[in-house]
C-alpha cells in the first residue's frame, strides 16, 4: 500500500504530521496579474478545507513583504487565495509558510471534539450523523434520533467529558479501501458516499470511533479540553441538532 501525501503537484505537511506551523517552500505556479487563480506552493501545512472543517488561514513571508492567506479555491491542485490587495509572488519565489496557530489549533480540538460526540452518540443512542459543520471553538451536528431521550444534553455533556477525560489516544491509519469498508460504521454520516481513492484515511479515537476522515486532529482527547452542550434542537421529525463549544 502506497500513501501518497499529495494534492495535486503539492506535498500536504498537514498531513504528515498536524503540529507543523511554519516550514519553507517554494512557488510552483502563481498568475500575479489574477491573484484570485490562487497560489500552489510545492510544500504546504494549509488544511484546504472538507469534510465540515474550514480551511485553515495564515501568510507566506518573502523578500520582505507577506501575502496573507485567507482560503482556498478549488481545482486539480491546492491553490491558496490571498488576501485581496496583497502581494502575489511569483513562480520559483522562495517562501516561508506559517499557520493562524490560535484558528487551526482551535479547529483541531472542535474537529476531534465532533468525533467524541460523534462516537459517543452513536454508542450510547444509536443515531447516525446526518450533518454538521464547525468554526473554531464552536460546531453543530445533527443526529438521526426520532426520540430525544429524556435528559438528553446534561447526559451527552457528561458522556462525552467523560470520554474525552478518559485521554484516549487519536491515531490516524491508512487502510485499503476494501479493507476499510469491511470495518462496521466505518462511515458514520448517512448518504455519504466514500471517497473513491485505493487508499483510505482513517481517524480512530482509540476504543471509541473510527471514521475514514481526512481532517487535522489533536492526538489524544484531553487536548479537546472542555466540551460544553450549548443547545439540543428538533430539525424535522427524526433530526437533532446538537450544539456544542469548547470551554477553555
Ligand atoms: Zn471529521
Amino acid at each position: 500500500m502506497s500513501i501518497d501525501h499529495h494534492h495535486g503537484r503539492t506535498h500536504r505537511l498537514d498531513w504528515d504530521d498536524p503540529s507543523i506551523r511554519e516550514w519553507d517552500c517554494t512557488v510552483l505556479w502563481s498568475d500575479p496579474a489574477d491573484p484570485e487563480a490562487g497560489i500552489v506552493l510545492d510544500r504546504s501545512a494549509f488544511y484546504p478545507g472538507g469534510g465540515g472543517q474550514p480551511p485553515d488561514h495564515g501568510v507566506l513571508l518573502w523578500q520582505g513583504v507577506q501575502t496573507r492567506i485567507v482560503g482556498t479555491r478549488k481545482g486539480d491542485d491546492l491553490f491558496l487565495l490571498p488576501a485581496p490587495g496583497d502581494p502575489v509572488p511569483a513562480a520559483g519565489t522562495s517562501v516561508r509558510g506559517a499557520l493562524d496557530d490560535d484558528r487551526r489549533t482551535s479547529l483541531m480540538r472542535t474537529h476531534s471534539g465532533l468525533h467524541v460526540l460523534c462516537g459517543t452518540v452513536f454508542r450510547d443512542f444509536g443515531a447516525l450523523v446526518t450533518g454538521g459543520s464547525m468554526e473554531p471553538g464552536e460546531a453543530r451536528m445533527d443526529f438521526n434520533l426520532p426520540e430525544i431521550p429524556q435528559g438528553f444534553k446534561q447526559l451527552l455533556e457528561d458522556a462525552v467529558n467523560k470520554e474525552i477525560a478518559a485521554d484516549r489516544s487519536i491515531e490516524v491509519r491508512y487502510l485499503d479501501r476494501e479493507a476499510a469498508l469491511a470495518i462496521p460504521d466505518i462511515i458514520r454520516t448517512q448518504a455519504v458516499v466514500p471517497p473513491d481513492t485505493p487508499v483510505m484515511r482513517l481517524v480512530d479515537i482509540v476504543g471509541l470511533d473510527v471514521q475514514a476522515d481526512g481532517g487535522t486532529h489533536v492526538a489524544t482527547t484531553t487536548q479537546i479540553g472542555r466540551i460544553q452542550v450549548t443547545k439540543v434542537e428538533s430539525k424535522g421529525r427524526q433530526n437533532r441538532r446538537v450544539r456544542i463549544k469548547l470551554t477553555d
